[in-house]
């Protein structure tokens, strides 16, 4: 089966594995969704995931590149986060995003001062082509480890650019770290959005203190989403209830996430250099799982309004 488009071209050409049938748009017409007022701003659940995908042509373009704390660098484009993790023993890339978009990273990596080639280790959010179809390429071009959450690895494999195999080198269970050149990073578990979608937290060090990062997979439903009888995914909805449990545990200093729109880069960047770090924004944290879980129990009453259940 191939998938109705959702947006701007996110799933386009996109072959849908089993566990990826949730995401079919389930009428033909675009509903804006039931809406959700949080920190005094009001959003239907079409308008955040237009807020995450951008504008036509933001998954494509790049964004300045630029250092968010430590050793931790923004390599994405404007609307789709990758993130370099710089080491002494090489780096590490979390999101490769569209293949299309690997000219636009290496150059990104480079005008930092960076090497594509000391890619070590390729990580990821989740399995959507908008965060992981360059996994291949990424894997050709520097000979990356690629580690993906056991969950997701289904969606992975389906998931093939031009017939290239989607590579896998080790696979992952929450909780797990990855280690490289002192940096450890480690894998939660917060499915929903994917059933393997990936929270990853590390510490970083800046004026000599440690802060803890996050870079969130998603905690978004996407306009469509099947969360009450999903057949791919019967208890759909517990797998949000748990990512939200595991959101809410974690102590957060510098959010990041798999769009920068879900930690207000575009309203930082221009703060960078002018007083304390801008990333460093744990209510901002708070603030975005607040909206995130919000919005997923507007739609699971919806859903379960529209299927007459209690
Ligand atoms: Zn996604």
């Amino acid at each position: 089966m191939k998938l109705a488009v959702v947006a701007a071209g996110m799933l386009v050409g996109f072959v849908a594995a089993p566990a990826y049938a949730g995401q079919a748009r389930r009428a033909p017409t675009q509903s804006p969704g039931p809406s959700v007022t949080v920190n005094g701003q009001t959003w239907t659940q079409q308008a955040l995931f237009q807020r995450n995908v951008g504008g036509p042509g933001d998954m494509t373009t790049a964004f300045p590149p630029h250092k968010v704390i430590g050793n931790i660098y923004y390599v994405g484009t404007k609307s789709l986060a990758a993130f370099l993790i710089v080491t002494p023993a090489g780096n590490i890339l979390v999101n490769s995003t569209y293949e299309r978009n690997m000219p636009l990273i290496q150059k990104s990596i480079e005008q930092l001062g960076f090497k594509f080639a000391d890619t070590k280790i390729l990580l990821g959010s989740h399995a959507h082509g908008d965060h992981q179809e360059g996994d291949a390429l990424v894997k050709q071009m520097t000979g990356a480890q690629v580690m993906a959450m056991a969950e997701d690895v289904p969606a992975l494999e389906a998931m093939k650019p031009e017939g290239k195999p989607h590579p896998i080198d080790r696979v992952l269970h929450d909780g797990d770290t990855v280690t490289l050149g002192g940096t450890t990073l480690t894998a939660h578990l917060t499915p929903g959005h994917t059933r393997g979608c990936t929270t990853w937290t590390l510490t970083a060090t800046e004026g000599g203190r440690t802060y803890d990062v996050a870079i969130v997979g998603s905690f978004g439903v996407n306009p469509g989403f099947q969360l009450v009888n999903n057949p791919a995914v019967p208890n759909q909805a517990d797998e949000y209830e748990r990512a939200f449990k595991v959101a809410r545990s974690l102590k957060v200093d510098v959010p990041l996430g798999s769009h920068p729109s879900m930690y207000n880069l575009e309203q930082k960047y221009p703060r960078i250099g002018k007083g304390p770090n801008p990333f460093i924004d744990p209510a901002g944290y708070k603030q975005e799982v607040d909206l995130a879980e919000a919005m997923f129990r507007a739609v699971l009453a919806e859903q379960k309004k529209a299927a007459a259940l209690p």
